[in-house]
C-alpha cells in the first residue's frame, strides 16, 4: 500500500492510532488486562450475588428477580420479534431493552429513546452525518446532547428500534449497556489531546474500558447503573468527581517514594442526586492500570451492593457501609497486589478548569489550531445542524465533533486562517459560536416533554430562564443553572450555582396541581465542589424565569469585587 492517506482514511485510522499509543503505554511484558475468567450460568457473579442475598433471609427486588429470568443483553432475539410486530416491551422486559440502548419512555411519549454510547464523548464527521440520518428516518429528526456527553434520539416507532441498532454498529457506534443497571457512557476530556493545559491525553483510557465493558459480560451483572470517567486536567472539566469512579490525572512531585509525573488520582463514590461527591481514596494509579483497577472496583461492587432496594444499590452505600478502607482492601484482594498511596501534598495542585472553555474559540496546544465551543440551547441540535456541523468539521477542522458535559458541541483543529469562516458556517445554521455567559451554564435534562419520571418540562423551562435573563440580566462570569425533572438528577440540580428540580405545586385544595419546580442555591463541583440547599418551594414553571433573574439580578447588584454566585 503506497501513497497518502486521504483525510477520511486518517480519521478511520485514528482508532488504530489510539490503540497503539495504549500497546505502547502497557509495555511489552505488561498483561493487557488481568482480567478473571468469564464466568457463565449459576457461576456468574451477580447471580452468585442474588442467591447470597437470599441465603441471608432477604428479599431481592422485583428487578433483580427479572434480571435472574433473563439478562437483558440475551433479549435480541425477543427483541427483533417485537420490532417484526411493532409492539413495544411490556413488564420487565422494558428494564431489558435498556440493556441494548432502548428505552420505552411512555407514557411521555409512546415511543422509543435510544442512547448512544462513544468513549470520552467524541464522534467522527461522518457518524455524526450517519447519525443525523438515522435520527431522520427512525426518530423524530433530532438529537439530545446529554450531561454525559452522549447522544439520545427520540420518538423512535416499536418497528425501527432494532434496525436503528444495526445501523449504529454499522457506524462504527453502539447504545449496548447504555441503559438499564450497567456501566453508562465513558466520559473523559472533551479537549482530550488538543488542551494546552491538559496533564493526560485521556482518549486512550476511555476507549479502553469502553471496549473492556463492551466485551466482558461480567460488566453486565451490576445491582444498578455505574459511572466511570477520566479527567485529563484540561480547560475543560469532565465532572469526574460525580461519578462512581474518577480517574483524575495529577502530578506527583518527587521526594514521596513513587515515581514523580503524571498518575491517575483514584475518587469513588460520586452520586450528586445523592448528595455526594466522589471522595479522594489517596490512591495513585498508573494510567495504563486504569482499566484493570476499574474492572477490579466493578467486581467488588457487584458482590457487595445491595439488591433489595433500588434506592440504596449504588457504589456510594457499599462505600458507607463498609467504608473506604475495607471496599479498598476488597479491590487490592481482587487485583493480588496492593495500591500505591500518597499523602495529598505529594500531589501538585490541578490546573483549574474554565467554565467558558466550553464556548467559543480557543487555541490549542498545536500551534495554529483551535477549538471552537459551539452553544446547543438545552442540547437539542436537528438533523439538518448534525449534516451542517460535519461538513464544517471535515472541511475546516480535523473532522471530530467533541461533546461536553455541558449539553454543547465542539469542532477542534480549525486553522487561525479559517476561524472566521467557520463562525460564520455555524451561525448559518442557527447556532452560535460566541462564549455568551448566561447560555454557558445552562442544563436541562430531558424532563416532562419525554421522560415519565419528569415532574415538568425541564427543556422549556431552561430555554425560557435563557430568553427572559438574557437581555436583562448582565453577567461577566458563568453561573451555572441546571434544570432537572426529578429526584434521578439527570442534569445534577445539587452542583448548580442554581438548581431547579421538577415538582408538582398544587394549586388548589381539590389536589390539582401544576409543573413546577423546588429551587435551590449553592451547588458546585471540581474545587469548588459544594451541595446545593434549598431556597424555595413550589414555584410554579412560569414564575420560574423570573424568579431565577431576581436572584441574579440581586447577586450581580450586592456582590462585592469578583464575588462568584457560590461565594456570595
Ligand atoms: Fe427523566 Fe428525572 Fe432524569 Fe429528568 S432527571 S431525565 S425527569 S429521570
Amino acid at each position: 500500500m503506497g501513497g497518502d492517506f486521504s483525510a477520511d482514511q486518517k480519521r478511520y485510522l485514528e482508532g488504530f492510532v489510539s490503540g497503539a499509543q495504549l500497546a505502547r503505554l502497557r509495555g511489552p511484558g505488561a498483561p493487557a488486562q488481568a482480567v478473571p475468567a468469564e464466568p457463565k450460568g449459576p457461576d456468574a457473579p451477580s447471580l452468585k450475588a442474588m442467591a447470597r442475598t437470599e441465603g441471608e433471609g432477604k428479599k431481592l427486588c422485583p428487578e433483580e428477580k427479572a434480571k435472574r429470568e433473563e439478562n437483558g443483553l440475551d433479549a435480541w432475539p425477543r427483541m427483533e420479534a417485537a420490532a417484526r410486530e411493532g409492539v413495544y416491551p411490556k413488564g420487565p422486559d422494558i428494564l431489558r431493552w435498556k440493556y441494548h440502548g432502548l428505552f420505552y419512555v411512555a407514557p411521555a411519549q409512546d415511543s422509543f429513546m435510544c442512547r448512544l454510547r462513544m468513549p470520552n464523548g467524541i464522534l467522527t464527521h461522518w457518524q455524526v452525518r450517519g447519525l443525523a440520518d438515522i435520527a431522520e428516518i427512525h426518530g423524530g429528526g433530532y438529537a439530545d446532547v446529554t450531561t454525559r456527553a452522549n447522544l439520545q434520539i427520540r420518538e423512535i416507532p416499536a418497528t425501527d428500534g432494532v434496525i436503528l441498532l444495526e445501523k449504529l454498529v454499522d457506524l462504527g457506534l453502539t447504545a449496548k449497556g447504555s441503559g438499564g443497571d450497567n456501566i453508562r457512557n465513558v466520559t473523559g476530556t472533551p479537549t482530550a489531546g488538543i488542551d494546552p493545559q491538559e496533564l493526560l491525553d485521556t482518549r486512550p483510557y476511555a476507549k479502553a474500558w469502553h471496549h473492556h465493558i463492551l466485551n466482558t459480560r461480567t460488566m453486565y451483572g451490576l445491582p444498578r447503573k455505574f459511572n466511570v470517567a477520566f479527567d485529563g486536567a484540561g480547560q475543560i472539566g469532565a465532572l469526574e468527581d460525580t461519578n462512581d469512579i474518577g480517574f483524575q490525572a495529577v502530578e506527583v512531585l518527587d521526594g514521596f517514594g513513587v515515581a514523580p509525573g503524571v498518575w491517575f488520582r483514584l475518587a469513588l463514590g460520586g452520586i450528586t442526586g445523592h448528595k455526594d461527591f466522589a471522595r479522594d481514596t489517596g490512591v495513585i494509579l498508573c494510567p495504563e492500570d486504569a482499566t484493570k483497577v476499574a474492572d477490579a472496583i466493578v467486581r467488588v461492587f457487584i458482590d457487595s451492593g445491595d439488591r433489595t432496594d433500588r434506592k440504596k444499590a449504588r457504589l456510594k452505600y457499599v462505600l458507607d457501609a463498609w467504608g473506604f478502607g475495607k471496599f479498598l482492601a476488597a479491590v487490592e484482594e481482587r487485583l493480588g497486589a496492593p495500591f500505591t498511596r500518597v499523602p495529598s501534598e505529594a500531589v501538585k495542585p490541578r490546573p483549574e478548569a474554565d467554565r467558558m472553555a466550553h464556548l467559543g474559540v480557543r487555541p490549542q496546544k498545536q500551534a495554529g489550531l483551535n477549538w471552537i465551543g459551539i452553544g446547543v440551547p438545552v442540547g437539542r441540535i436537528t438533523a439538518g445542524q448534525m449534516r451542517g456541523l460535519a461538513d464544517i468539521a471535515q472541511q475546516l477542522g480535523d473532522g471530530d465533533v467533541r461533546l461536553t458535559v455541558w449539553q454543547n458541541l465542539i469542532l477542534s483543529g480549525i486553522p487561525d486562517a479559517r476561524v472566521a469562516e467557520a463562525k460564520a458556517a455555524i451561525v448559518a445554521l442557527g447556532l452560535t459560536a460566541e462564549a455568551d455567559v448566561l447560555q454557558a451554564g445552562i442544563v436541562a435534562c430531558t424532563g416532562a416533554a419525554g421522560c415519565r419520571f419528569g415532574n415538568a418540562d425541564t427543556k422549556a423551562t431552561a430555554k425560557a430562564i435563557g430568553a427572559h435573563c438574557g437581555p436583562r440580566v448582565a453577567l461577566d462570569t458563568p453561573v451555572n443553572i441546571h434544570v432537572t425533572g426529578c429526584h434521578n438528577s439527570c442534569a445534577q440540580h445539587y452542583i448548580g450555582d442554581i438548581g431547579l428540580i421538577g415538582a408538582r405545586v398544587p394549586i388548589n385544595d381539590e389536589g390539582d396541581t401544576v409543573d413546577g419546580y423546588t429551587i435551590l442555591v449553592g451547588g458546585g463541583f471540581g474545587t469548588d465542589a459544594a451541595i446545593a440547599q434549598e431556597l424555595f418551594e413550589n414555584v410554579k414553571a412560569e414564575d420560574a424565569p423570573a424568579l431565577v433573574e431576581r436572584l441574579l439580578s440581586c447577586w450581580t447588584a450586592r456582590r462585592e469585587g469578583g464575588e462568584t454566585f457560590a461565594a456570595f
